[in-house]
């Protein structure tokens, strides 16, 4: 979508700070970072929010958390922590709409969210 910032990012009409891309996914530093590790994980698919996901999503869901998954191993905090979070829609505190894995880790989190 032409005005949509993370469709931007994943064509490279914006810059980021990417530390992965595949066909399917880019994964790039947070701007406003919530723990010393913060990394978004997109599909380069514009999807708006999880709501608009279907059954033949499936497998793309499963690579980025998968991906997610590989990051935390390479930025060195998988062993001791990390939190995977999707905010759907405003009342969870989506801000942009295209869909976002948030991956926060080195520092300890509480529970239950904020
Ligand atoms: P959410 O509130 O779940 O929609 O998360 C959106 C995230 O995108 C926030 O954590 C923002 O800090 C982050 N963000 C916004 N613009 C950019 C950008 N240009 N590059 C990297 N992260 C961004």
């Amino acid at each position: 979508m032409a005005d949509c910032l993370f469709c931007k990012i994943a064509s490279g009409a914006m810059t980021s700070d990417i530390v992965y891309e595949d066909e399917n996914c880019v994964a790039f530093r947070d701007v406003n970072p919530q723990a010393p590790t913060h990394i978004l994980i997109i599909p380069r698919r514009h999807v708006g929010t999880l709501n608009d996901l279907g059954p033949e999503d499936a497998a793309l869901v499963g690579e980025l958390t998968l991906v997610a998954k590989q990051i935390a191993r390479d930025e060195g905090i998988a062993d001791d922590g990390y939190r995977l979070v999707w905010n759907c829609n405003r009342g969870a505190g989506q801000s942009v709409f295209h869909i976002h894995l948030h991956l926060l880790g080195g520092r300890t989190f509480g529970w239950p969210p904020g």
